[in-house]
């Protein structure tokens, strides 16, 4: 039987699809599955918190969003990072306010994300300074759930990994490809249908990267009040 292997390129931008060939190294995804548990903290109270808000403008399936954020909260937990959903419906209606720094994961339809990149991407983060209170993240479901489509594989699972994949390299910096896990620059869709992990070393990365966002946040919010309070007349 013909195994069909399809391969999905990520760039830090961009996203895009590509068919070529990799080999897979069973030690290294054994090593990298049990060093990410190792390194997940015992207690979910001592979690750093990871807000991630969800404007789905393209009316995905309820299925398909619920399966993505299942595999998000499940890449980030076992880097030891709790996921806060936000669901929000419109742009200005969400389910609930957060503190810290955002990550706005915004599901645009065709008929918009089609003039906003014109190759095959799947999404794309736009670059977020430390000091930035949001980053924004731009995603084009109607291409994953083709490319699910014709290879039989489930859309929320690669919707979820593509998300992960694209807030990971918001935190981990333009270079943080690795020939395995979930920072491959080409992943394997049939790997999606299990689940893809951060390293261990890049887990760290997460976390620090995350409370030293925090912290820049923190000292904005501090120093524009500063700014506020010694302006009297
Ligand atoms: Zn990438």
């Amino acid at each position: 039987m013909e195994v069909r292997r399809v391969f999905v390129v990520f760039l830090v931008a961009i996203s895009t699809i590509s068919a070529h060939a990799q080999s897979k190294d069973a030690d290294v995804e054994q090593k990298l599955s049990r060093s990410t548990r190792l390194n997940r903290p015992a207690d979910r109270k001592l979690m750093p918190k990871i807000a991630l808000r969800i404007y789905d403008f393209d009316q995905v399936a309820p299925t398909a969003i619920a399966g993505a954020k299942d595999v998000v909260s499940e890449v980030f937990r076992e880097s030891g990072l709790q996921v806060l959903w936000v669901d929000c419906p419109s742009e200005n209606r969400c389910a609930a306010n957060v503190q810290g720094p955002e990550f706005r994961l915004r599901i645009v339809p065709a008929s918009l994300g089609k003039e906003m990149v014109s190759d095959e991407a799947l999404g794309f983060a736009v670059p977020c300074a430390p000091g930035e209170p949001a980053c924004l993240f731009y995603i084009f479901y109607w291409r994953i759930n083709a490319l699910a489509g014709a290879n039989h594989f489930v859309a929320g699972r690669i919707l979820g990994h593509v998300l992960a994949h694209e807030i990971g390299h918001t935190l981990l910096g333009p270079n943080a490809h690795i020939r395995f896990g979930l920072m491959q620059h080409n992943l394997p869709l049939a790997e999606t249908e299990r689940t893809l992990y951060f390293t261990s070393g890049q887990a760290k990365q997460l976390r620090a990267n995350l409370l030293a966002r925090d912290a820049a946040l923190r000292n904005t919010v501090l120093s524009n009040a500063q700014a506020e309070s010694v302006a009297p007349h």
